[in-house]
């Protein structure tokens, strides 16, 4: 007799020992059909495998994200087989699951995207064939002695330890692979090879250059649909594209990572950070600034230098050693040390744009997302113990609106003490408590990444999600044990004795220019009037007009607005079409009428226009709407 208990408790009896799919079968064949792989007192198996004695039995399904990779591990064996059935010579070495797919780097004569229709039909030959996939232990000698024509193969197995190693076969091709797969190629539906590139066989330039093909697969067509939609709205929204087509930003070889932002884009960045210094000022916070480059002591005292000196800029003036900063924080504790503080002093709250630069490999760097000179919207708080709960209450409803903004959504997660820590057990009970406390009293659902917190203290992380569903991680708000301590903080208490301050470090856009990098892809370019580079262009039907619609922007500008006027020789539907594509939000006709009558003709950008409007009405519509911020432009109607 062998027992199966299952994730809900029941118990499952078999006379002999059953496979996972016997399991399955024994629930109902419509989850059965829909079965993947089992995972078998924690260990994940093939469902054709028997299951010798009593264990815990959780099935894996399509549905579980587990499945999808389980699957897409079959569809790299799927698309080796096609590729080793029309090209024979060429080598395989390793194809593993990625996020969103799958690649196989093969040792084969280059390829083009050309090739992707033959490789594809030739895998849905195989899907159709419905091969079971059968995994099979052999030998370290018998494996050796299979792969002797298989140099990538051979050297992998000679890198294992002795014992058994398994290969998976399904007709024709076997593969030495750890598992665990689908158990037929049936269950690889629909499926897309994405790319080809170049790789070197271990990632070294001296060994051979690999062609590394690109795939993902789901297991029905509407999902693979859904995704190759994503990927093309993404595609459309991409943050250097648009910030190129709207003369934002750029990067220059000069300064690699570096980004130079141009006047349209210091508009929008202006924008941000207009608003963020008001709602700062409002939530208490006062403003600091740090220089950019310190000495070396500092940095030694700071820790950073002895843990983070590889990402430094440093250099060598009047015989010392200085670093530009990685983080603001060095300077913020100066600044809190330069004075003493009593508690009644406490909370203080000290802001800082802080430009800092860290040194990232260039493979790496990524438009906005991924830089090597950046700016933080930083506050260190220090405070009291009895503090911590409504100071972290006031940064998350701060965060909640400063979000809510951008109509972004966002979600929380706690990341609790690592098992390399300092701080005592009772520092760490206080501090995530603290956060504890303050993430119920706000009331939203959080996640907790258990031993995910820094080794000086907890931390709640924020993560936003945009309009194509993509989440972010932006804010974070991180306690710390460590700085107040190598500083040696204090505030004089109400008992008259010297105390170390609780410190919070947080941020809410994070990194600036990430942040706007975001934004370019969460507006897809269309951004809110208060943020749009250019919130209104005129555009005169003629020469003539040129001075009134002038004289027109003008008078918009002496009320805050952003404005152009286009001047050029252009047709006025050609000057539509251009005011379209930069996605100015207010594009407006100056005629002879308009001229007359004193109105602005208005045209926004889901095509409506609204004729008549007079100047004065128009301006102070126009300048009300963007000091409330909105999001939506509900002009006029
Ligand atoms: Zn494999
Ligand atoms: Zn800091």
């Amino acid at each position: 007799m062998i027992t199966i208990t299952l994730p809900d408790g029941s118990i499952k009896q078999f006379d002999h020992p059953p496979t996972g799919m016997d399991v399955a079968l024994g629930i109902s064949e419509g989850l059965a059909r829909n079965c993947v792989a089992a995972t078998v007192d924690d260990r994940l198996m093939d469902l054709n495998r028997t299951i010798e004695r009593d264990a815990a039995v959780q099935l894996i399904t399509t549905k579980d994200p587990q499945g999808l990779e389980i699957m897409r591990h079959s569809a790299a064996h799927v698309m080796a087989q096609a590729v080793l059935r029309l090209y024979p010579k060429a080598k395989l070495t390793i194809g593993p699951v990625v996020e969103d797919g799958f690649y196989y780097d093969i040792d084969m004569e280059p390829i083009s995207e050309e090739a992707f229709d033959r490789i594809e039909a030739e895998m849905k030959k195989i899907v159709k064939e419905k091969l079971p996939i059968e995994r099979r232990e052999v030998s370290k000698s018998k494996a050796l002695e299979f792969y002797r024509d298989e140099p990538y193969k051979l050297e992998m197995i000679q890198a294992l330890a002795d014992g058994t190693i398994s290969f998976y076969q399904q007709g024709d091709f076997t593969d030495l692979c750890r598992g665990p797969h689908v158990p037929h190629t049936g269950m690889v539906k629909a499926f897309k090879l994405m790319k080809v590139s170049g790789a070197y066989w271990r990632a070294d330039q001296s060994k051979a250059q690999l062609q590394r093909i690109y795939g993902t697969a789901f297991f029905d067509n509407k999902a693979l649909k859904k995704y190759l939609h994503f990927l093309e709205e993404a595609r459309k929204r991409n943050h250097r594209r648009i910030g190129q087509a709207l003369d934002l930003f750029s990067f220059h070889d000069e300064a690699p990572g570096m980004p130079f932002f141009h006047p349209k884009g210091m508009a929008v960045w202006n924008a941000l950070l207009d608003y963020w210094r008001e709602e700062h000022r409002h939530a208490g916070y006062v403003e600091t600034k740090t220089p950019i480059m310190m000495q070396r002591f500092l940095w030694e005292r700071s820790g950073h230098w002895e843990n983070y000196r590889e990402n430094m800029y440093t250099s060598s003036i009047d015989d010392a050693d200085y670093a530009i900063k990685p983080m603001n924080c060095p300077g913020g504790m100066l600044l809190f040390g330069r004075k003493h503080h009593s508690y009644r002093d406490l909370p203080i709250r000290a802001a800082e744009i802080g430009l800092v630069h860290r040194h990232e490999l260039s493979g790496v760097l990524n438009g906005l997302f991924r830089v090597r000179a950046f700016h933080q919207d930083d506050a260190h708080i220090f405070m009291t113990p009895d503090q911590i709960q409504d100071e972290i209450l006031g940064v998350l409803k701060l965060v909640d609106r400063i979000y809510s903004k951008f109509g972004l959504g966002f979600h929380l997660e706690l990341s609790t003490r690592p098992e390399k820590s300092i701080g005592t057990d009772e520092q760490w009970q206080t501090a995530t408590g603290g956060l504890e406390s303050a993430l119920k009293a706000y009331g939203r659902e959080y996640k907790i990444n258990e031993g995910d917190g820094a080794f000086y203290g907890p931390k709640i992380d924020v993560h936003i999600k945009d309009a194509l569903g993509r989440t972010w991680q932006c804010g974070t708000i991180q306690l710390d044990m460590s700085l107040p301590e190598r500083f040696d903080l204090a505030y004089v208490g109400q008992d008259n004795e010297r105390h170390r301050p609780i410190m919070i470090h947080r941020v809410i856009y994070g990194s600036i220019e990430r942040f706007f990098g975001i934004l370019v892809e969460h507006f897809a370019g269309k951004f809110p009037l208060w943020l749009a580079p250019v919130q209104v262009i005129l555009l005169p039907i003629n020469d003539d007009l040129i001075p009134f619609a002038k004289a027109q922007a003008a008078e918009m500008e002496k009320a805050g607005l952003r404005t152009e006027v286009d001047q050029r020789s252009e047709s006025l539907k050609k000057k539509v079409r251009d005011a379209q594509l930069q996605q100015i939000p207010l594009i407006l006709t100056c005629g002879a009428k308009e001229k007359d009558e004193g109105t602005v003709s208005v045209r926004t950008l889901d095509g409506k226009v609204r004729h008549g409007i007079a100047l004065s009405k128009f301006n102070a519509q126009i300048s009300d709407h963007i000091a409330g911020r909105r999001l939506e432009l509900d002009l006029f109607d």
